[in-house]
């Protein structure tokens, strides 16, 4: 049973809302401070959008949610995350939806910002929790996971993707021009995903787990 993504995303953006100042003191130590403040207006702008998509398709709320961090406030994330949930959008447009398909959706958020943003893993940006979580949601798919348990399995990939990036050295971004000094911080986008994967696995084994959900 899939749960409601209207639900899962009221989910995410709470989180990155309650994160704001958490990102921003990462940011802080490797950028210009901003990526909290960018990802608490953003989210904001989106949860203010799902009351009129209630009921609506997987792929149609996805596909708005990009288009509007796409329009969004500036900042390196705009069109990296806007970009994500765009092509995600387009592996859930063929219902029922399954474990495949949101694995698929994960792989294609991927694939999307290492093309926009031109990043590779190993530099130390959000690619980094995107690449752990894409590997660990196909391999969870692949040994029968339901969707719930593909969506826990990309949430702790992005969460040891991001610790990952804590030894790393920034090499694109605005954080590559600290260099060495980068080495010993978290990547505040990396981070986000972390954050966001986390708050809809959660949200979909809460779910999962009440007779009642939907
Ligand atoms: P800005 O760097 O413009 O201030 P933000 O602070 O909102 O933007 O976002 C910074 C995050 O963006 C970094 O932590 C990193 O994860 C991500 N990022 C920056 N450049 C790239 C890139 N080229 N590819 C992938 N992710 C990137
Ligand atoms: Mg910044």
């Amino acid at each position: 049973l899939m749960t409601d993504i209207v639900t899962v995303m009221r989910a995410v953006c709470g989180a990155v809302i309650a994160n704001r100042d958490h990102l921003c003191d990462l940011d802080a130590a490797l950028g210009d401070g901003d990526h909290g403040v960018s990802m608490a207006k953003t989210f904001t702008a989106v949860q203010e959008q799902l009351d009129g998509l209630e009921g609506e398709p997987a792929s149609v709320v996805l596909e708005k949610t990009g288009m509007i961090i796409l329009t969004s406030v500036g900042g390196a994330m705009g069109p990296l995350f806007g970009s994500a949930f765009r092509a995600a959008s387009t592996k859930l447009t063929t219902p029922p939806l399954g474990p495949t398909d949101i694995a698929d959706a994960i792989a294609a958020a991927r694939d999307s910002i290492a093309e926009v943003g031109g990043a590779k893993p190993g530099d130390k940006t959000m690619l980094d929790a995107f690449d752990a979580a894409t590997t660990a949601a196909g391999a969870a798919a692949g040994s029968g996971a339901d969707e719930a348990g593909v969506v826990e399995a990309a949430a702790q990939g992005a969460e040891q993707g991001a610790a990952a990036t804590v030894d790393m050295r920034a090499s694109v971004g605005r954080a590559s021009r600290l260099g060495d000094r980068t080495i010993g911080h978290a990547d505040p986008g990396a981070t986000s995903v972390a954050i966001m994967l986390r708050a809809a696995a959660d949200a979909m084994s809460a779910t999962a787990a009440s007779p009642a959900g939907p």
